[in-house]
C-alpha cells in the first residue's frame, strides 16, 4: 500500500484569512494570536474557512481499502484506474501478519496471531493464483476486460488519485485515523496526517485537541 502527496495548496494562513474576510481584514503573515482563532473555529465547528484549500494524492491500495474510502463522498473526488480499459495488474495484497477478531459488535478490537500468518498467507495465495490464471484464460478467449475481471478477489491493487480540502480530510482523518479503524487504510490515513500537519501545524494542533472531530 503506497500514498504519495502530489501536489497541495493548503495552509493555516488561508483559514485565518477566509476567516477575517468577515471583517474585511486580510494578513499576508500569520499573526500573534491566528493559532487561537484557528482553534476557536475548530472548537465551535465553524468549518468553512477550512475549505479553501486541496490535498491531491496518489493512492495504491487493495480494492478492499479503496471500498472503505469511496465512502466519503462531501469534498473528496477520486479517480480510479479502469478495470474496463486496462488490463488489470498481477498485483495482490498478502497481509504481513494474521489477526483474530475479539470483542462484541460496536466493540471489536484485532489481535495479531503471528502463528495463523502462514495459514492466511497460503490460502490467500492459493487462490490468487487461481483467479489470476483464471483471469487471463479469459482475456485470452477474447472475453472483455469489464466481464474477465469479475473473477478477481478484492486482495487486488488498484490505484487511484484522491483530493479533498482540509476539512473534508479531516473528515477523513477523524474515521480513518484512529484504533478502531482497518489497519490497511489506518495505515495510509497516518500518512495523509503527516501531509496535513506539515502543511497547516497550527490546524493540525487544534484538529488533535479538538479530540480529532472534523469542524
Ligand atoms: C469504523 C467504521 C466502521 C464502519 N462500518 C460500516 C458498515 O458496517 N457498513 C457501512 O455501510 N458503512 C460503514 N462505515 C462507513 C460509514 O458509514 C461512512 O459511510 C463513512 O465513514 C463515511 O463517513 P461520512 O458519511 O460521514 O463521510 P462523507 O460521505 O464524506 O460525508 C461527510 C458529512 O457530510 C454529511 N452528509 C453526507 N451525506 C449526507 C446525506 N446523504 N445526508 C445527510 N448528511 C450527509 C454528514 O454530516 C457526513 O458526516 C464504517 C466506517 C467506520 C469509520
Amino acid at each position: 500500500v503506497k500514498i504519495e502527496l502530489l501536489d497541495h495548496c493548503a495552509s493555516d494562513l488561508a483559514v485565518v484569512n477566509a476567516a477575517r474576510v468577515s471583517f474585511a481584514e486580510h494578513h499576508d503573515v500569520m499573526k500573534l494570536g491566528d493559532d487561537k482563532l484557528i482553534s476557536f473555529l475548530m472548537r465551535n465547528r465553524h468549518g468553512t474557512p477550512f475549505e479553501h484549500g486541496y490535498f491531491r494524492f496518489r493512492v495504491e491500495a487493495p480494492i478492499f481499502v479503496f471500498r472503505e474510502w469511496h465512502r466519503h463522498r462531501i469534498g473528496h473526488s477520486y479517480n480510479e484506474m479502469s478495470g474496463r480499459y486496462t488490463k488489470l495488474e498481477q498485483k495482490f495484497y498478502v497481509p504481513s501478519v494474521a489477526r483474530k477478531q475479539v470483542g462484541k459488535p460496536g466493540a471489536y478490537s484485532y489481535e495479531e496471531c503471528p502463528d495463523l500468518t502462514e495459514f492466511l498467507s497460503e490460502n490467500v495465495q492459493r487462490v490468487y493464483r487461481l483467479a489470476w490464471y483464471t483471469y487471463e484464460q479469459l482475456l485470452a478467449e477474447g472475453i472483455a476486460k469489464e466481464q474477465a475481471r469479475i473473477v478477481l478477489p478484492v486482495g487486488l491493487y488498484s490505484q487511484m488519485y484522491w483530493s479533498c480540502n482540509p476539512r473534508s480530510l479531516m473528515h477523513f482523518l477523524g474515521l480513518r485515523h484512529k484504533p478502531d479503524a482497518m489497519q490497511e487504510i489506518r495505515s495510509l490515513a497516518a500518512k495523509a496526517h503527516n501531509a496535513f500537519a506539515r502543511s497547516m501545524p497550527t490546524t493540525a494542533v487544534a484538529f488533535r485537541d479538538n479530540g480529532s472531530v472534523a469542524p
